[in-house]
């Protein structure tokens, strides 16, 4: 039986049906091409008792963010500057300071801490990729190569540490053993701390169609709703929310002690009442994503198609975990989209799990001039258009797949 990783029920509803893949960030050196990758199944299921959706684990978490994990934050400006901004807000509304602890849990090469450390803030992170946390330790932010858990919190009780600000940004996703890690917060959380925790809102995953990012690596996919009811499980009150725009729109909740009291904020009561307005605790509107999943792979093939015949040329641009999930879902390999371009020089001369298409820097863009370029993390697509706007000096267009393939003029 498969079982709920939040409450235990059984897991029978399918949310979207992607196919055997493998692993959407187990890029493959040239050297490894040749041999056999593992797939899994990626299937999402919703809970008909918490409607969550998620996946079934079938790696471990220290195969899937081992060593060799490849995704470093401080390569996207728009993340940097998301992490400032979150800074800058956290220190005004709570007042942190010389005497407070940050703690971030899956903490990167310490691109948020480090703002905090110049404004003099105590910081820890904890990362359990090895390659990622020694990046951050050579910055100058202490670091603890360990994934987070009851384990870990109780380590870190022990040696006198617990977090006046405890904060995870897309980690919760990526949680196999959630209510393990929501026990742990609760443990290492200060009396009068605070938590926040931001991850990718169901409600913009189903609304505009966000299929690509499900993957193996991220679990689960959570409504407010969903959230809540973990964290209130563990005695944590959610008392407010926010909504913001990072990875194609996403949830800050911010949760304390329930001990403390209180009632929470007007945010939290709004997005309750829309949640269910849209009917996510009704099995019907998770069975309806299926269907429109299937008809935005023949819209990107059909586009993919004619342009090839009319004898175009079509890259992609960056190299993110949902790319992956689109490209092999849909089927796309080199014969489609010749190659992709990334900024961070750890997947440069590597090709992507599944489709081994290329990955090169982004020069190479202006040497090939490409008729299209297919933007894979369509949610930081701005960004993209800002960057590489000369490739319009030869006529090169800019091209999105998500919510359904769109030519941008
Ligand atoms: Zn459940």
């Amino acid at each position: 039986m498969k079982a709920c990783r939040s409450c235990g029920a059984e897991l029978v509803h399918t949310f979207a049906d992607l196919g055997m893949t493998p692993l959407s960030n187990a890029f493959l050196r040239a050297d490894e091409l040749g041999r056999k990758e593992p797939v899994y199944p990626l299937h999402a299921y919703v809970c008909g008792n918490c409607f969550l959706v998620q996946l079934e684990q079938f790696e471990s978490p220290q195969q899937i963010f081992g060593e060799h994990y490849a995704y470093f934050s401080s390569y996207s400006d728009t993340w940097l500057d998301h992490a400032r901004r979150y800074t800058g807000k956290m220190i005004e509304r709570f007042g942190f300071g010389s005497n407070s602890q940050v703690i971030e849990i899956a903490s990167n090469d310490g691109y948020l801490l480090q703002y905090f450390k110049q404004k003099g803030v105590p910081v820890l992170g904890i990362e359990p990729a090895k390659n990622v946390a020694e990046a951050a330790v050579a910055k100058g932010i202490p670091t603890l190569t360990r994934f987070f858990g009851v384990k870990t919190a109780r380590e870190l009780v022990a040696q006198g540490t617990r977090a006046d600000l405890l904060l995870g940004n897309n980690v919760l996703a990526h949680v196999p053993d959630l209510n393990d890690f929501v026990a742990g917060m609760k443990l290492v959380l200060k009396p009068d701390g605070v938590i926040t925790m931001e991850f990718p809102h169901l409600q913009h995953l189903i609304e505009e169609n966000q299929f690509d990012t499900i993957y193996h690596e991220h679990f689960s996919y959570f409504s407010f709703l969903s959230a809540q009811r973990v964290f209130e499980r563990h005695g944590l009150q959610v008392f407010d929310v926010e909504e913001i725009p990072t990875h194609g729109g996403s949830l800050r909740i911010y949760a304390r002690h329930a001990e403390r009291g209180g009632e929470p904020g007007g945010r939290v009561r709004e997005l309750v009442a829309r949640e269910r307005r849209l009917k996510f605790e009704d099995l019907e509107t998770y069975r309806a994503f299926a269907s429109r999943v299937k008809e935005t792979r023949r819209r990107l093939l059909e586009f993919l198609i004619s342009a090839k015949r009319a004898g175009k040329k079509v890259v992609g641009y960056g190299a993110p975990a949902k790319g992956n999930t689109l490209l092999n879902y849909c089927g796309i390999g080199s014969d489609f989209l010749e190659f992709t371009v990334d900024r961070s020089p750890h997947k440069q001369g590597t090709f992507l799990p599944g489709t081994h298409i290329p990955v090169y820097a982004p020069e190479r863009i202006d040497k090939v001039k490409p008729d299209y370029l297919l933007i894979l993390p369509w949610n930081i697509k701005d960004e993209i258009v800002k960057q590489m706007a000369h490739i319009r000096s030869w006529g090169g267009k800019f091209v999105v797949p998500i919510p359904e393939v769109r030519v941008l003029d």
